[in-house]
C-alpha cells in the first residue's frame, strides 16, 4: 500500500508516543501497587501484634485467669476490622474463639470484605498469624490472628493512582497531539525537497537538461542528493550536446567527400570529364576519408563498448615512448621539432599495443600543433602507485573554452584549422578511453599560443584506481 510520508512519519510519532506513555503507566501503576501493598501488608501485621500484645495484659498472672470480658470486647472491636481472633492457653485450649462466639457475623464481615476486595480488584489472601502470648519472660498462651492481606478500602489510596492514571492520559493526549503536529511539520520538511526533485528530475527525464536546482538551505543528505541531480542533468546535457554535435560533424566529414567523389564521377558518366588517373586518384582520396572515419567510428565503438580486451603485460613507459618518437623521425625533421624524452624507466601493467596508440596519439597531436622549429618533450615519472607519462609541446595551444571538450568524439578546437592538419577528432578520444580501460587517468593543461602538456597516470599491477590523482 502506498502512504504518503506525512502519514506515515506521523503515525509512527503517534506509535512511539502510544507505546511510551502505555508503558509507563503500566510500570508506574505495577510499582505504585506493589508499593501500597507492601505498606498495607506491613501495616496489617503490625496491627495484629498490637492485637496480641493488648491481649497478653488481659491475663492475670498472679490469679492465673483471663479477663474473659474484655477479650471479647477486643475480639469483637478486631471483628469489626477484618481480624478473627483465637486465643489459646499453653494447653492448647481455646481460650476465646470469634467463630464460635459469633459465626454468622464472623462470615458476614469476611463475606463484606471479599466483596470489597472483588469490587475494587484488589487481590488479598486469607492469612493466619500465631503469636505467642508472653508476660513477664514466661509464655502464657499464644493466639491465631486471621484477616485477609493486602487488604485496603481507604477512598484516598484508590485516588492517588486514579489521579495519577488521569494525568498520565492526558499527558498521553497531549503528547499525541504533539506528535502528530511535529510528524506533519517533519514530513513537510522533508517531503517538500522531495515533490521538488520529483518534478525536476520528471521534466530531466522529458529531456529539459537545463533545469537545475538552485542552491538553498535544507538537510545535508538533500542537498547532497540535488547536487547529483544537478550533475546528472549536467552531464546528460553535455552528453546530448556531444551527441547532436556527433550527428552533425560525421554528417558533414561524409556529405563533403561524397559531394566531391559524386560530382566527379557524375561529370565523368556524362562525358563532360575524361576519366584521367588524376581524377580518379582524387576520387579514391575522397573515398579514403570516408573510409577512415568509418574506420575511427568502429574503433572508438569497439573500445567504448568495453569490447576492447587487454592482453595485459609489463610495459616500460620510457621503451614506448621512444619506440613512438621512432616513428614520427620524419615529420620531426621535415619540421625541424626537437623532441627530447626524459625520465627513468617506468614498468606498468598494460596492453602494449594500446597504450602505443595512446601514446602515438599525444605525440602525433604534439606534432601536428606544433610550429615550425617547435619543441616537444616526453617525460616518464615512476611514482609508488603510478606510472606518469607527460607530452608537452609549445605549440598553437588550446583555449580554456575548447580544452573541456576535446576528449569528446569528433571534436576539434580549431574546425578548419584540424582539417588542414587531417584530424578527425577522434585521437584524444581513443587515447582517453583506453587509459580508462587500464583505470588510468588522463588529463590535458594548455594556453593558447604558449602549448600544451598532456598527462597520463597508469596504475601499477596491484593499484586497482588511481585516487591519488587528479
Ligand atoms: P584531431 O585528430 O583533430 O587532432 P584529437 O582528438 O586528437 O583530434 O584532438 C582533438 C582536438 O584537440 C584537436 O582538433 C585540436 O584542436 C586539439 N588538440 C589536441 N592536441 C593538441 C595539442 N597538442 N595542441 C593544440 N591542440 C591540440
Amino acid at each position: 500500500m502506498k502512504y504518503k510520508i506525512r502519514v506515515q512519519i506521523s503515525a509512527g510519532f503517534a506509535l512511539i508516543v502510544l507505546i511510551t506513555v502505555a508503558l509507563i503507566s503500566l510500570a508506574a501503576n505495577l510499582l505504585i501497587n506493589r508499593q501500597f501493598e507492601k505498606h498495607v501488608e506491613q501495616d496489617q501485621a503490625s496491627f495484629a501484634r498490637g492485637l496480641a500484645a493488648g491481649l497478653t495484659e488481659q491475663y492475670d498472672m498472679a490469679a492465673r485467669e483471663w479477663n474473659l470480658d474484655y477479650i471479647h470486647g477486643f475480639g469483637m472491636y478486631a471483628l469489626n476490622d477484618g481480624y478473627i481472633i483465637r486465643v489459646y492457653n499453653l494447653k492448647n485450649d481455646i481460650i476465646w474463639d470469634a467463630e464460635n462466639h459469633d459465626m454468622t457475623f464472623c462470615h458476614q464481615v469476611m463475606s463484606d470484605i471479599r466483596l470489597q476486595m472483588a469490587k475494587k480488584k484488589v487481590g488479598g489472601d486469607l492469612i493466619t498469624c500465631r503469636y505467642d502470648l508472653v508476660q513477664d519472660n514466661t509464655q502464657i498462651g499464644y493466639v491465631e490472628i486471621s484477616y485477609y492481606s493486602p487488604y485496603y478500602s481507604d477512598e484516598n489510596e484508590f485516588q492517588f493512582i486514579r489521579a495519577l492514571n488521569s494525568i498520565l492520559l492526558v499527558v498521553g493526549g497531549v503528547s499525541l497531539l504533539g506528535a502528530v503536529a511535529a510528524g506533519i511539520l517533519l514530513a513537510r520538511k522533508i517531503a517538500s525537497p522531495i515533490s521538488k526533485m520529483t518534478d525536476v528530475t520528471k521534466e530531466i527525464s522529458e529531456g529539459n537538461y537545463c533545469i537545475r536546482f538552485e542552491a538553498g538551505q535544507g538537510a545535508e543528505e538533500i542537498l547532497a542528493l540535488e547536487h547529483s541531480i544537478n550533475q546528472m542533468a549536467e552531464s546528460l546535457q553535455k552528453q546530448e550536446n556531444i551527441r547532436k554535435r556527433m550527428t552533425t560533424d560525421v554528417a558533414h566529414e561524409l556529405r563533403t567527400p561524397i559531394a566531391n567523389v559524386s560530382a566527379q564521377l557524375e561529370a565523368i558518366i556524362e562525358g563532360v570529364w575524361e576519366a584521367t588517373p588524376q581524377r580518379l586518384k582524387s576520387c579514391y582520396e575522397e573515398l579514403g576519408r570516408i573510409s577512415g572515419l568509418i574506420y575511427d567510428l568502429e574503433e572508438l565503438s569497439q573500445i567504448e563498448n568495453e569490447n576492447l580486451k587487454l592482453q595485459k603485460e609489463s610495459v616500460d613507459l620510457l621503451e614506448l615512448a621512444c619506440s613512438v618518437k621512432g616513428a614520427f623521425e620524419n615529420i620531426l625533421q621535415e619540421k625541424k621539432l626537437q623532441c627530447d624524452i626524459t625520465g627513468n624507466s617506468c614498468v606498468v601493467t598494460g596492453d602494449k599495443n594500446r597504450l602505443h596508440q595512446v601514446v602515438y596519439n599525444l605525440v602525433s597531436n604534439a606534432v601536428k600543433y606544433s610550429l615550425e622549429a617547435g619543441k616537444i618533450e616526453i617525460v616518464v615519472e615512476d611514482s609508488k602507485a603510478a606510472g606518469i607519462l607527460m607530452v608537452r609541446d609549445n605549440g598553437i595551444g588550446i583555449s580554456d573554452e575548447e580544452l573541456p571538450f576535446i576528449f569528446e568524439r569528433f571534436y576539434r578546437a580549431d574546425k578548419s584549422r584540424s582539417r588542414k592538419t587531417g584530424g578527425r577528432g577522434v585521437g584524444l578520444a581513443i587515447a582517453k578511453a583506453i587509459v580508462q580501460a587500464h583505470n588510468g587517468k588522463i588529463k590535458a593543461e594548455s594556453q593558447i599560443g604558449a602549448g600544451s602538456l598532456f598527462t597520463i597516470w597508469l596504475p601499477k599491477e596491484r593499484a586497482e584506481t588511481l585516487h591519488d590523482f587528479p
